[in-house]
C-alpha cells in the first residue's frame, strides 16, 4: 500500500460544502452563514465501548507516514453518533461490528494537511478556507470487523487508497470483498442517516451536516458526556 501514499491524500479530505458561502479568515477556521445547531461532539466509545477504533491519523500508518493526532479518539455530533450506534447494533445481528478510522477532525489538522502538501498535489486535500465535513463532526470513515475473529474484514481496496478500488462501484476484487463493502453501505444508508462518498467506500456523511459549523476544538478539550440518550 505504501506506493499509493503521497498522492493518495484521501478523497475524503476533499469533501466540502462547496455550495455554502464561507467568510474568509486569514488564519482561523472559515465561518459559514449558519444558523448552526450548538456543537454537541460526543466520543463514540463512551456511547458504545464495542465500537472498535483504528484511528490511522494517530499512527504513522497513514498517507503522511506520521501521526497527526496526539490521541486515538473518535467524536461525532450527537445525532450522527446516535445514528451510527443504530448501524453498529444492526451489524451485530449480521455478525459484524464497525471499526472507525476517523471521525471529527479539528480544522487545524485539515490546514496542516494543506500546508504540508505540495501545491501541485493540493487538488487531493481539502482547502482549509472551505473546510471538510470531518471538521463539522458529521463525517465518519468506517470499516467492518468480523465478530467471530475480531479482525477487520478485507474490502476491495484499502482505507485511504487513491485508486479506483476505493470506488463504491468498483467491480474488481473478490466477491466476498465486494459483498462486505456492500453490506457496510447497506448498513450505513438503509435508515437514511448517512450517505456514502462514491469515490471512497469508507467515507460517510451525516444527512444534517449543514446544521453544524466548522470546528477547531482539539480532542483533549472536548468534554464528552457518557451514555446514549437512546436505548
Ligand atoms: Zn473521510
Amino acid at each position: 500500500m505504501k506506493k499509493y501514499y503521497g498522492l493518495l491524500a484521501a478523497f475524503c479530505m476533499v469533501v466540502s460544502i462547496a455550495t455554502e458561502v464561507m467568510a474568509q479568515t486569514p488564519s482561523g477556521p472559515p465561518i459559514g452563514a449558519g444558523p448552526y445547531r450548538p456543537n454537541a461532539l460526543v466520543e463514540l466509545v463512551k456511547l458504545d465501548s464495542t465500537i472498535k477504533l483504528d484511528i490511522r491519523y494517530a499512527t504513522p500508518n497513514n498517507f503522511f507516514g506520521k501521526a497527526v493526532y496526539t490521541e486515538p479518539r473518535a467524536f461525532l455530533q450527537r445525532p450522527a453518533a446516535e445514528a451510527l450506534l443504530l448501524v453498529h447494533r444492526w451489524l451485530k445481528e449480521q455478525g459484524y461490528g464497525l471499526v472507525v478510522y476517523d471521525a471529527y477532525r479539528p480544522w487545524s489538522v485539515t490546514k496542516l494537511f494543506w500546508d504540508i502538501t505540495p501545491p501541485e498535489k493540493r487538488v487531493f486535500v481539502a482547502d482549509p478556507s472551505v473546510g471538510s465535513v470531518h471538521n463539522r463532526g458529521c463525517a465518519v470513515d468506517v470499516g467492518l470487523v468480523d465478530l467471530r475473529t475480531g479482525h477487520e474484514v478485507e474490502m476491495p481496496g484499502a482505507y485511504d487508497e487513491m485508486t479506483e478500488r476505493s470506488f463504491v462501484t468498483y467491480t474488481g476484487g473478490t466477491a466476498e470483498q465486494r459483498a462486505r463493502r456492500d453490506l457496510l453501505r447497506k448498513a450505513m444508508e438503509q435508515d437514511g442517516y448517512f450517505f456514502v462518498l462514491p469515490e471512497e467506500w469508507w467515507h460517510y456523511n451525516f444527512k444534517d451536516l449543514r446544521d453544524y459549523a466548522i470546528q477547531d476544538i482539539p480532542f483533549s478539550a472536548i468534554d464528552s458526556p457518557s451514555g446514549s440518550k437512546k436505548p
